[in-house]
Parts: structure tokens; C-alpha cells; sequence
């Protein structure tokens, strides 16, 4: 839970805010969650990354994951 902070409501929001690419990267890869969302929701080019999986909720600086 290293790279997660509970927000408020409980929720599991990512450290590393909009744009550590390599480290969204790498926590998708070890989950067994990540499912690609639709293609108009895509932002990283890493195709597996938690900023292009259908369970990440943007916030304003970061994204919450449903899943966690
Ligand atoms: S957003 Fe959540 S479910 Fe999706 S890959 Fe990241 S940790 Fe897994």
C-alpha cells in the first residue's frame, strides 16, 4: 500500500499524482484488476497503466482506484 493513501472516504488514492508514468506503469502491471478502459479515456502510452484502467477515478491531482 506503499504508493496509496487513504483519502477521506476511504478511498485508495495513488502518491504519485497525474504523471509519474513509470510507476502508474508498474503498479498495473503486478494487479490483477487492470482492465483497459475505452479507448477515448486512454492517456498513458503504456497501454497497461493504472491512468488507462476503466477503475481509476481522476481526481484533481491524482486518481482514486476502485478497486483497492
Ligand atoms: S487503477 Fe487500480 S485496478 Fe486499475 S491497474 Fe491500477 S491498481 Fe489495478
Amino acid at each position: 500500500m506503499d504508493f496509496w493513501i487513504k483519502n477521506e472516504r476511504g478511498q485508495a488514492q495513488f502518491k504519485g499524482g497525474r504523471h509519474d508514468w513509470p510507476q502508474a506503469s508498474a503498479i498495473a502491471a503486478g494487479c490483477l484488476h487492470f482492465s483497459l478502459d475505452d479507448e477515448d479515456e486512454l492517456v498513458a502510452e503504456e497501454e497497461r497503466s493504472c491512468y488507462n484502467c476503466r477503475y481509476r477515478r481522476w481526481t484533481e491531482h491524482s486518481f482514486i482506484c476502485m478497486k483497492r
